[in-house]
């Protein structure tokens, strides 16, 4: 049964109820809560019965046939969300807003929150990553974009010029997950999106303004930003409902405040993740990543994908790094402090939304606890930002908070002794009852004689006062004793005084759980009053903490302080690859990587395996280390600041859109023309592959003449198409450098040496036999590349290498004295010896060659 098919009329209250609320959650599924369950119905029973693998149940509720429901137990929902919302689904919980006990007729509900996949607060989500949930506001000839993780606080707005192509890059770059757009934008950008990027969407126009949060955008001059930021704030607002007040003020992000690169680059670099598997282990991140906290993880993520551009902020870093390797037996004590902070940003993100514990508040208080100490080493570290301490809190929360407190806010427990003195009563009152039942226990067995008599407590009967069958008789009327429960083999009493003393137990044991609940949640709402306080403490050491993980990786990878001009030269010497190298050790071998000034373009020959993949990626990951203030894996690096790197690496189709290669290769390649300029590193790797030679070869000329002219970016070229090396003689901003190889008995050992000049053999047939193919098979290539090498030279056009010319004489030589020979001869007269003898001689004649 379907709610759609439903006569409403006829429905119990309660299921109307649900009905009602189920039209303003029409895209939610509602966890709807009964009691001790919250419950599903209609579509939303049948589809997450099937989903969470639930049986699915009904519910009379007044028609003929009964609702289809089912339901999960309310102190386990947060699973079953999670993976609710995992799967893309938005989970709106309504909880019950009175006491059914206390409440005749129906209870009264309301969805308290709804949870997104961009709007969770779980413990589920990664303390490594942001959370981001986005809103693009389509102005048709611009994109304004506003972006928050709610659970750091952190808000950010941009606008974007250009294509939808454009915005679809940001969002995949940031890793958006949910999007809320509005109902203007081209549906090309929502199914894109939707399909190739799984991300969830939500199409919304209306706008509530809620001028509670106007700080938040007050002081962003544009209005466009002003626009998506309120959009989405209305979005968060409306699903998340609790007080959101750790909203930090908007930042402005500008692009040319950042070093820009898409998310192919990303990928190809393995930035933050490996090709391969998709995995954080061996990535640039993962090898950077000695921060102690959260928020230093974090924030080293958000800087290798924005590194900076201004050249004093990274001269900054690179000081402080410095300054921490020299001094570092206080880098040593900083550690130590560090590792005590817990994860403030989001701490402070529980605390100010309400779904906090007794075990925030003591974390936070752990976290205070350090701060006296870092400012300290920072000050002494002359680090040009301070921290407040905040005393006041760490002692009020010292004061406070019990160091075992539950995990749940309702059992008591929460606050000291000595805090407040109507607390430290009613627990005087309660504690001093529970002795006088132990003593009462004691004077009962005397005055009775009955010696296993017992005074017990259970939630029915509360106290009572038991006594097993056989002695029962001993009871005397004048004990006044009432009976109350009879079990198997006992009874069980009161009397008039257990029942007084169970009254001032009880009572004070309620007063005192409410008291603490209450006490608790006023220290909440000081500590609320510090949360922009925090958040600053947070950003200083998010980036103290980054900084102190480059010091240590820095030293003991031997990294150097890069030195940043303004000419345009790229001066590395022995430069690694600082991912490789950690896997391989002392057989990396360095490289140096010289551009001078008058140089723009590298272009890089040799086998396959040599290595050019590699030194082309040593390049950039070599300058994006430099420009988020890292040192990096050169003996010494002289290099520009860059504003833009583009990357086209490794050729792999792009299934889910069903683009060839070729297609996504020449994409990239537009990408990286329209948008490069002279301050910006292209790496273009064996660009052309994906088509036939000629096509490829022509291409890829094309584009390093467009390059070399047009955009004199610094570039690094590498190909498989020897032809292309003669370009030096006529681009002079052009050089090549190749990797080589020694060739030994037929095989090859790779040097991984980049040198000067022009490579003149590809070792493509090489690599195969090094790869095991069959000998047979080898060999046959190799007769077919003699062939191919051949016509190639006749076809040739515009450049040649000389070992192509020398080739073609020899092959040519060696056709035609063969050819003459068995024009010569008739094989039907020879004899079996005349044609041996034929074959010997000519064996003997190939060999010559
Ligand atoms: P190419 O792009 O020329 O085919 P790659 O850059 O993919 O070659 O490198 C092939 C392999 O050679 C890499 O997987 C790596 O193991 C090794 N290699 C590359 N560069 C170096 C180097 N500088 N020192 C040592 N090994 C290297
Ligand atoms: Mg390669």
């Amino acid at each position: 049964m379907r709610r759609s098919e439903v006569d409403r009329s006829k429905l119990s209250p309660m299921m109307q109820q649900y009905m009602d609320m189920k039209d303003n959650y029409e895209d939610c599924i509602i966890f709807f809560r009964l009691g001790d369950f919250y419950e599903m119905f209609f579509d939303d029973a049948i589809l997450v019965s099937r989903l969470l693998e639930l049986t699915l149940t009904g519910k009379q509720a007044g028609l003929e046939e009964r609702v289809p429901m089912c339901g999960i137990p309310h102190h386990a929902y947060a699973g079953y969300v999670n993976s609710l919302v995992d799967m893309g689904y938005k989970v709106a919980i309504a909880e019950q807003m009175e006491d059914p006990k206390q409440t005749k007729g129906m209870v009264k509900r309301d969805v308290i929150q709804v949870v997104t996949k961009g709007t969770r607060l779980d413990e589920a989500i990664d303390a490594k990553n942001n959370n981001y949930i986005a809103n693009i506001y389509d102005f048709e000839y611009c994109y304004g974009v506003s972006f928050a993780d709610i659970s750091t606080g952190e808000v950010y707005v941009e606008l974007i010029d250009g294509e939808a192509d454009k915005i679809i890059r940001e969002v995949v770059k940031n890793g958006f997950r949910e999007v809320i757009v509005n109902d203007k934008i081209n549906r090309e950008i929502v199914d894109i999106l939707r399909t190739k990027h799984n991300v969830l969407i939500t199409i919304l126009s209306d706008l509530n303004e809620d001028s509670n949060y106007e700080y938040i955008y007050k002081d962003l001059e544009d209005e466009r930003l002003v626009f998506t930021l309120k959009h989405l704030l209305n979005y968060i607002i409306e699903t998340k409902k609790g007080d959101l007040h750790h909203l930090q003020k908007a930042v402005t992000i500008k692009s040319f405040e950042f070093l820009e690169f898409d998310i192919n680059t990303k990928k190809n670099l393995e930035l933050t993740e490996t090709l391969r598997n998709r995995e954080r282990q061996y990535s640039l991140l993962w090898l950077l990543d000695k921060n102690r906290t959260a928020m230093g993880s974090r924030f080293l993520k958000h800087n290798i994908e924005n590194p900076l551009t201004n050249k004093k902020e990274i001269e900054r870093r690179y000081d402080f790094v410095e300054r921490l390797s020299t001094e570092f037996i206080l880098r040593d004590d900083l550690i130590h402090e560090l590792d005590n902070v817990y994860d403030l940003e989001r701490l402070i993100g529980r605390i100010t939304y309400g779904n906090l514990n007794a075990k925030d508040l003591l974390q936070l208080k752990t976290s205070l606890k350090s701060l006296p100490n870092i400012k300290d080493i920072l000050e002494k570290l002359h680090f040009d930002k301070s921290i407040d301490t905040l005393d006041e809190v760490y002692s009020l929360l010292e004061k406070t908070i019990c160091e075992d407190a539950p995990f749940t806010l309702h059992e008591g427990h929460l606050i000291k002794a000595g805090y407040n003195s109507e607390l430290d009563e009613l627990k005087a009152i309660s504690s001093g009852s529970k002795d006088f039942i132990l003593q009462m226990e004691s004077e009962e067995k005397t005055r009775t004689g009955i010696k296993n008599l017992k005074v017990g407590f259970n939630k029915v009967f509360g106290y009572y006062i038991e006594v097993s069958k056989g002695q029962t008789h001993l009871i005397k009327e004048e004990y006044g004793y009432e009976r109350k429960q009879t079990l198997a083999n006992a009874e069980r009493y009161i009397t008039p005084v257990l029942k007084e003393k169970e009254n001032i137990i009880l009572g004070a044991e309620e007063k005192i759980i409410n008291l603490e609940f209450k006490l608790f949640m006023d220290i909440r709402e000081i500590v609320k009053r510090y949360a922009s306080k925090i958040q600053r403490i947070s950003k200083v050491i998010s980036e103290v903490d980054m900084l102190q993980a480059f010091s240590i990786v820095s030293d003991s990878n031997k990294y150097v302080r890069p030195v940043l001009t303004t000419d345009k030269v790229i001066k590395m010497i022995d430069s690694r690859h600082p991912v490789v190298e950690q896997v391989m050790k002392d057989k990396y071998v360095a490289n140096d990587i010289m551009m001078d000034k008058t140089t723009n373009v590298l272009l890089i020959t040799g086998p396959n395996m040599a290595g050019k993949s590699t030194y082309m990626r040593q390049c950039a990951i070599n300058v994006i280390m430099a420009q988020i203030g890292c040192f990096v894996p050169c003996k010494s690096c002289t290099m520009p600041i860059f504003d833009k790197i583009f990357t086209r690496i490794g050729a792999s189709d792009d299934l889910v859109s069903g683009e060839s290669t070729f297609m996504v290769e020449m994409k990239e390649a537009e990408y990286a023309l329209s948008e490069a300029t002279e301050n910006s590193l292209i790496l273009f790797d064996e660009l052309g592959r994906g088509t036939a030679t000629y096509d490829g070869m022509s291409l890829a000329q094309a584009i390093l003449e467009y390059i070399h002219d047009k955009i004199k970016a610094k570039t690094m070229f590498s190909t498989h198409y020897h032809e292309l090396t003669s370009l030096e003689n006529d681009l002079k901003h052009l050089k090549n450098v190749h990797v080589s190889a020694i060739e030994e008995n037929n095989s090859i050992t790779f040097l991984h040496k980049i040198k000067n000049g022009a490579v003149d053999k590809s070792y493509g047939i090489h690599v195969a036999s090094l790869a095991h193919l069959p000998d047979s098979l080898i060999k046959r290539a190799d007769e077919i590349l003699n062939i191919y090498e051949k016509k190639n030279v006749k076809k040739q056009v515009f450049t040649q290498t000389s070992l192509f010319e020398k080739d073609e004489n020899e092959v040519e030589e060696k056709k035609n004295k063969i050819e003459e020979e068995f024009k010569k001869i008739n094989p039907l007269e020879m004899t079996p010896m005349e044609a041996l003898n034929f074959l010997y001689n000519l064996k003997k004649e190939v060999k010559k060659h």
